[in-house]
């Protein structure tokens, strides 16, 4: 697979874990209460288990502020598209990094009072599920964090056989974690390729590469509606080729196709950056033209019936017909009366003779 698209799917899971990540900022710490709740040491506990308990309800405390934080901040980078894209990149291993420190930290402390390591299993998974990482990423970050682990049950269990149990059984979770945050960066990247593809076919043509009627219809009525809220004119050219059941006739079927896509071609060049080109069927296109008004729209029209007939000059000499509309600033509408419009005015250009351009009335 190529690079960009690599990137640019990465950055797609990037949103996806900062969604979560949002989520758990919000919900985490009010578990993390309910958690030092729980751990009210009571007036009996031996002076061991008051160390496990209190350092864990500090654990906990830390851990709700610190998750607040990293919630606040992708809820932030999630709201604000001029956030620096690095800190996009680094904040869901950022906060896959602290989870697996926490758990670490909790594995360590319940040590104080036995053999427990079911924190640091759990978070090995959790931390997983939360945060989809290139598995490289994740697999250095596993590696850190069992190093970690192996280190600080070293220096706190002092029973060898349940030292030697914790170990080994910490290492199958760290794996076991690695392992499932890898397979889900593995299927989201086919997944986020799938819908990349699917999204492509849903709103392309096929014969042209321009956007097919939906997604003509879809532009339009967008368009539309911004202009209305921004009280600015739209126009829409209605683009057809003139006589071209003659054209079929002389060149053949994929002789025809061949000028739909050079005439599409040149289509695609003429128009400015901002101007959308659909083909809404056979011989059939539309030029959405944002923030355009009447003269403009009619200057351009005239530019592109030049050009597209300069293009398919090759053919035999195609030429085409444009009917061309503009909303009002003000005027509320959608694409069928607008289309209806336009329709009418290429019938007006066809009947006065075609290779002609004319506006709706
Ligand atoms: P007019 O100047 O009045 O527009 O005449 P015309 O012949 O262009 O219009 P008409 O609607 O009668 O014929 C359109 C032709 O376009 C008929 C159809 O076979 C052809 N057509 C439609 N879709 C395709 C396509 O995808 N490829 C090819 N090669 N031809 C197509
Ligand atoms: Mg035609
Ligand atoms: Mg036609």
């Amino acid at each position: 697979m190529r690079i960009p698209a690599i990137s640019a799917h990465a950055r797609a899971i990037d949103e996806d874990n900062l969604r979560r990540i949002r989520w758990v900022g919000l919900a985490l710490p009010l578990l993390n209460l309910v958690y030092m709740v729980l751990l009210q040491p009571a007036d009996d506990s031996t002076p061991q288990v008051l160390l496990w308990q209190q350092t864990l309800q500090r654990l906990h405390l830390a851990m709700a502020l610190v998750f607040t934080v990293v919630g606040l901040g992708a809820h932030g980078l999630l709201r604000l598209p001029s956030a620096p894209p690095l800190l996009r990149r680094i904040w869901p291993p950022l906060t896959a990094t602290l989870a697996l420190g926490f758990t670490l930290a909790f594995a360590a402390t319940d040590q104080l009072v036995g053999g427990n390591i079911a924190a640091f299993l759990l978070g090995c998974v959790i931390t997983a599920v939360l945060v989809v990482m290139h598995p490289l990423v994740s697999a250095l970050l596993y590696a850190a964090v069992l190093a970690g682990f192996w280190i600080a049950l070293g220096a706190l269990q002092r029973d060898p056989v349940a030292l030697l149990a914790n170990q080994l059984n910490g290492s199958s979770g760290a794996a076991l974690g690695w392992m499932l945050s890898a397979l889900t960066w593995r299927q989201q990247l086919q997944y986020k390729a799938l819908l990349q593809r699917l999204q492509q076919s849903a709103t392309t043509d096929d014969l042209t590469g321009l956007a097919n009627r939906a997604e003509t219809v879809r532009l339009v009525n967008e368009e539309l509606a911004r202009g209305l809220r921004y009280g600015q004119p739209t126009s829409v050219l209605l683009l057809d080729l003139d006589h071209f059941k003659q054209v079929n006739d002389r060149l053949g079927h994929p002789g025809g196709d061949r000028v739909l896509q050079h005439a599409a071609l040149a289509l695609t060049q003429t128009v400015r950056t901002h101007d959308r080109v659909g083909r809404l069927g056979g011989e059939e296109f539309l030029v959405l033209l944002p923030q355009t008004d009447a003269a403009a729209a009619a200057h351009l029209a005239e530019r592109l019936r030049l050009h597209v007939a300069q293009a398919l000059q090759e053919f035999g000499g195609v030429t085409c017909s444009i009917g061309l509309v503009t909303t009002g600033a003000r005027d509320a509408s959608g694409f069928d009366p607008l289309y209806l419009q336009a329709d009418q005015a290429l019938y007006r250009a066809k009947r006065a003779g075609r290779n002609c351009c004319a506006a709706a009335l």
